[in-house]
């Protein structure tokens, strides 16, 4: 029987397919070929913590859309108004030199461009917190600037040392660490979220990274109160090396020297739809587009991309700040 040659390299063939699929080299963290979906629903209450206005939709401007849709609750709170980018103020202002009128009002610029944002994207005004604090100097909050027991952070930016009136919720609110982890505990205690999307440590701007530690620590504040009190604690990120323009593809794949977290990453596929809107949503940032479309454009994919972080344990004031190596100099 001639046959049976062929069966035996045929076999051998497959064998080897096998054996190449399961030791050629992968992602160190890549632990699942499908990664899990998340997903919102009715009962969902999400709290996005976004250092500057446009990181909600940049991250998350699908997933808002599919809040809205299965008629979930939406707060966003952001963190600073974006004010102290000088490139972005010049673009505006047209000046080399500039005032520190020029950044406060570019700052309420980007405010009013993230309530038309909001509202493209189904939700008004009432869903959005702007806390004021300084743009570029978040990470300074965690360490030298963290109590009364020093004087306040001010901004090289605006000079000011303290967030509008308007916009606290504890009195006497200045530019110090603990004053905007009481700040994010009030709100969280407040709004009970369900789910929370903060940037992850890992993000490489100082704002971002320390988001993500004033959030941290603000849950152990909640907990102290609401001993119950449970949340979806979940990451996203924005600046990360050349991510997201590793691969020019029209999904957005995980940077993939990530970890993961405990979960994996998590995915949300988006519609065509969905794509569109959240295209439109971010164009709405004038300002930002005007100086950096190309990176703006480069969220807008089939899908987003979130992971739940491996451990949560965080105390503020950090003698030794992780933040600080993402200091631009
Ligand atoms: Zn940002």
């Amino acid at each position: 029987m001639r046959v049976i040659p062929y069966l035996l390299v045929a076999l051998v063939v497959l064998l080897l397919a096998v054996l190449w699929r399961h030791t050629r080299p992968v992602s160190v963290y890549q632990t699942s070929a499908t990664p899990a979906t998340l997903t919102v629903n009715a009962q969902t209450r999400l709290l996005i913590i976004a250092p500057h206005p446009d990181d909600e939709v940049l991250a998350a401007g699908g997933l808002i859309q599919q809040l809205r849709a299965a008629d979930g609750v939406l707060h966003v709170v952001y963190l600073t108004d974006g004010e102290g980018y000088p490139q972005g103020v010049k673009a505006e202002h047209r000046r080399k030199k500039l005032t520190d009128v020029d950044y406060r009002s570019y700052g309420h610029q980007r405010e009013d461009e993230a309530r038309r944002v909001i509202r493209e994207l189904g939700y008004g005004a009432w869903s959005q917190t702007f806390l004021g604090f300084p743009n570029g100097g978040l990470h300074r909050l965690m360490t030298a600037y963290w109590s009364d027991r020093q004087r306040a952070f001010r901004s090289k930016y605006t000079r000011l040392n303290r967030p509008p009136s308007s916009d606290v919720f504890i009195s006497d609110t200045l530019y110090r660490g603990e004053d905007l982890s009481q700040e994010l505990a009030e709100i969280i205690g407040a709004f009970k979220p369900t789910m929370i999307l903060v940037p992850r440590q890992e993000d490489q701007h100082v704002d971002h990274c320390a988001a993500w530690f004033f959030v941290a620590d603000a849950l152990v504040s909640v907990r102290r109160v609401h001993p119950q009190f449970q949340t979806d604690l979940v990451t996203y990120i924005v600046h990360y090396n050349s991510w997201p323009f590793d691969d020019l593809v029209a999904d957005l794949p995980p940077p993939d020297d990530l970890d993961p977290g405990v979960s994996g990453w998590l995915r949300v596929p988006l519609t065509a739809d969905e794509v569109n809107t959240k295209r439109k949503a971010l164009h709405l940032y004038k300002s930002q587009m005007d100086v950096m479309d190309w990176f703006l454009d480069g969220f807008v994919r089939t899908n987003e991309v979130f992971s739940r972080p491996a451990s949560q344990s965080v105390a503020l004031p950090v003698s030794k700040n992780v933040c600080d190596e993402f200091i631009e100099r």
